[in-house]
């Protein structure tokens, strides 16, 4: 991993991305292509919140909802001349390896390909895997992309290890009409970002530590594992279990969100919000523009649902007691009153 001279942090991920000013992260490539830092911990109890809804049938949701997402992006960064010159014979290997190394750098894990045949399969090893449904997506949305099939995918997991197997598979693609998923519109910049003068990323990113030896990425400070990972796709899934269960998800989402909230905040004070805000629009969660100790309007927030809950558990932290907030969602635009429970 080519590390950048003056932070540290791995130079593709300022090639790949960019920081705005209005609480947004996008792909270089595309900037209508939002992209967020997680918690790799909130991820995943989204999930258990999910499978608590659906059983099993929410994996494959998730996988497919991702592998659909995962072979556009991978076909944005494979357009024109690139593209043929990778999907050639001498090519697919290279390609892989170059996207082993996209997902170790963004958190999902430390991978090993351990077996491919052209058009027919892949199977990988990850240890660490950030969340198995969402890189069995990533990986048969890639494979996708590249081999210019349709594939399912398996996945066993020991321990910290698990085997993902991808195989063709000849049918028609179930997610061709659906998950799809309008972003809102954007609201210009109001943060000016430090940034380093070596890769162009801000340099609040440099508390993160990317372990390469183990596909992870911490933060130093909390000694929190986070990812990256695309936005209007893990939005589009959210819509789609919204379609298929109503909108119990999103109460869902809510709940999760806020008690993770309340826990990474326990102790807060009044004198760190501001560090709170700039962190979340680092992270590409939207951006804090007025705040006071009964209301808060962010722009461009990513999914409100998870953003109310993040809202409400800092104020509860905040505050000592739980608070419910009255939201107001608008144009790009969400704010909150907040009220007792
Ligand atoms: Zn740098």
């Amino acid at each position: 991993m080519k590390r950048c001279a003056e932070c540290s942090l791995p130079m593709v991920l300022g090639r790949d991305q960019q920081w705005h000013g209005n609480g947004l992260i996008t792909t270089s490539k595309d900037e209508k292509f939002r992209m967020v830092v997680l918690e790799v911990e909130l991820v995943r109890s989204i999930l258990a919140g999910m499978r608590g809804m659906l059983g099993d049938y929410t994996d494959n949701l998730v996988m497919h909802g991702k592998r659909k997402y995962v072979r556009r992006y991978v076909d944005g960064l494979l357009s024109g001349p690139l593209g043929l010159l990778v999907r050639s014979r001498l090519g697919t290997r290279k390609v892989y390896e170059n996207l082993v190394s996209t997902g170790a750098t963004l958190g999902y894990g430390y991978i090993e390909i351990m077996d491919y045949e052209r058009k027919k399969g892949i199977t990988g090893l990850v240890k660490n895997c950030y969340a198995e449904p969402l890189f069995a997506g990533d990986v048969s949305g890639a494979f996708e992309s590249v081999e210019r099939v349709l594939t399912n995918c398996s996945w066993e997991t020991e321990g910290d290890a698990s085997t993902f197997i991808v195989t063709t598979e000849e049918r028609e693609d179930e997610m061709k009409e659906r998950m799809e998923y309008e972003p809102p519109k954007e609201l210009p910049s109001t943060r000016t970002l430090e940034r380093c003068s070596g890769c162009g990323v801000p340099t609040g990113m440099a508390r993160y530590k990317w372990i390469e030896k183990q596909g992870i990425i911490l933060d130093s400070i909390t000694n929190t594992r986070v990812c990256i990972m695309g936005l209007n796709d893990l939005n589009a899934i959210f819509h789609e279990v919204e379609n298929a269960v109503g909108d119990e998800i999103n109460t869902v989402v809510y709940k999760v969100s806020k008690e993770f909230a309340m826990d990474i905040y326990k102790g807060v004070k009044k004198e760190e919000l501001d560090n709170v805000f700039d962190l979340w629009a680092l992270h590409g969660l939207g951006n804090v523009v007025e705040h006071s100790e009964k209301h808060l309007k962010m722009d461009n927030p990513y999914n409100p649902d998870l953003i109310r809950g993040r809202v409400e558990g800092l104020y509860s932290a905040l505050m000592g007691k739980d608070i419910i907030a009255d939201q107001k969602l608008n144009e790009g635009v969400i704010e909150f009153t907040m009220g007792g429970a």
